[in-house]
């Protein structure tokens, strides 16, 4: 099964894609996690995109493209969650080619519904584990008390460049501009499930698992 979350940053995609990968055996490929590990490793491509993310700006298609067919040819498992790909009509259409080259298709898009003040409160108080990438959110889920990852016990956290208002306001403006528009694409192709992006973690993932049949 190979499905996409779709939503505004802070709607909690990374946060349902693994638990999708733990429950089902999915592959996450979030092209957020991909561009930051180029930056991480200085690639030259890392170096490039590095002002544009924290500007909270797209970064172009070619590039994202490129990354998604990469692990598409590498990547094995019981389906792919892609998680903020594809976030342009370009990329939609090259997803949809890329699947079919494979023999592939979509079972579900996914369309994580928040209001846009909860994604202020959400992205303000995000930190994640420097091992692991588990999310904590300073209101909804704390660093445990101890100071240890709940998951892999890492003791280090960090805050995205881009978790702030002013690349926040960027990031927003570039979602309605370029990405909200696949949710009426995708439900002309038939595929989009939505789903109330506001409730407790386990609640949306109950919702997710009914959208995609139980
Ligand atoms: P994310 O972790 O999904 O919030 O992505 C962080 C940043 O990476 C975005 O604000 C963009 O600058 C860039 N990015 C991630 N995925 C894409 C994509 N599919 N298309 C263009 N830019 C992307």
């Amino acid at each position: 099964m190979n499905i996409i979350l779709l939503g505004p940053p802070g709607a909690g995609k990374g946060t349902q894609a693994r638990l999708l990968e733990e429950k089902r055996g999915m592959v996450q490929l979030s092209t957020g996690d991909m561009l930051r590990e180029a930056r991480t490793s200085g690639t030259e491509m890392g170096q490039k995109v590095a002002a544009i993310m924290d500007a909270g700006e797209l970064v172009t298609d070619e590039i994202v493209i490129g990354l998604i067919e990469e692990k598409l040819q590498s990547a094995d498992g019981n389906g792919f969650i892609f998680d903020g790909f594809p976030r342009t009509l370009g990329q939609a259409d090259a997803l949809g080619e890329l699947l079919e080259a494979n023999g592939q298709g979509l079972n579900a898009v996914i369309e994580m519904r928040v209001d846009d003040a909860a994604l202020v409160a959400r992205i303000t108080a995000r930190s994640t584990c420097g091992s692991c990438g588990e999310v904590y959110n300073d209101i909804t889920k704390p660093i445990p008390a101890d100071g240890k990852c709940e998951n892999c016990g890492g003791t280090e956290f960090k805050r995205r460049a881009d978790d702030n208002e002013e690349s926040l306001k960027t990031r927003l403006m570039e979602y309605y501009k370029k990405t909200s528009p696949l949710i009426g694409y995708y439900y002309h192709a038939g595929d989009l499930k939505p789903v109330n992006g506001l409730g407790e973690i386990d609640e949306v993932a109950g919702e997710i698992d009914a959208a995609l049949g139980g």
